[in-house]
């Protein structure tokens, strides 16, 4: 699918959602035969996510490695949309509420005609000493099961440790019939982590590995 055909959708999506909630135009849901992978980088707006001692904002890490790894796919002539692609929650409301917000995104994944959907988040826990990525899938989806088994694959080959694999029931991700995965990159109440995750080269190296991740998995089907 052109890329602009991507957001020609993604725009009539904008407007279509308010209007016919859970009907969306068929021209936007006809399937292309092509794989399309949606990105979700997680939270945007008034939503920052979780925040490091030092002030870093998970919603900005989640988007500069999405777009990584968006142009990473794209360079292997895999078509990618994104559910927001600027500092905004993916549903545009007078009033942004959470629920409403993950629901949309699931929603509009499944309205672009995804194939695959991966939601990018970066982690926090209140000791400070758990760190690294951690790859979450919701128990008995066995094709998305292995998607985190491939992506596991590719962040070992980048990072030298095979990141945890652990089942979640999480809203957006138990809304999604293709497979899906939620990428969390590291944990931004982890000293170490919080520094590498706010380095561009770091940046760079997650969103390559998440695209080999899931260049591997489409070789499989
Ligand atoms: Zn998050």
């Amino acid at each position: 699918m052109p890329r602009t055909l991507v957001w020609l959708g993604f725009f009539l999506l904008l407007i279509s959602y308010g209007l016919v909630r859970g009907e969306p135009p068929a021209a936007v849901t006809a399937a292309t035969g092509r794989p399309l992978v949606v990105i979700d980088p997680g939270h945007g707006g008034v939503d920052p996510g979780a925040i490091s001692a030092s002030g870093i904002q998970e919603k900005s890490i989640n988007l500069a490695v999405s777009f990584v790894a968006a142009n990473d796919l794209q360079t292997h002539g895999i078509a990618v949309a994104l559910t927001r692609q600027s500092d905004r929650p993916a549903l545009q409301a007078r009033r942004f509420i959470v629920v409403d917000d993950l629901h949309f995104r699931s929603w509009m994944a499944h309205h672009l005609g995804a194939t695959l959907f991966l939601s990018i988040h970066s982690n926090s826990e209140p000791t400070g000493t758990v760190a690294g990525p951690i790859l979450y899938y919701v128990a008995g989806r066995e094709s998305s099961h292995q998607l985190a088994r491939d992506l596991a694959q590719a962040f070992a080959r980048t990072f030298g440790r095979t990141p945890q694999i652990r089942t979640i029931r999480q809203l957006v991700l138990l809304e999604m019939k293709v497979p899906a995965t939620t990428v969390e990159l590291g944990f931004l109440t982890n000293r170490q982590d919080a520094i590498r995750l706010s380095s561009g080269a770091y940046q760079r190296a997650l969103g390559s590995a998440i695209s080999q991740g899931v260049v591997q998995y489409l070789r499989h089907g």
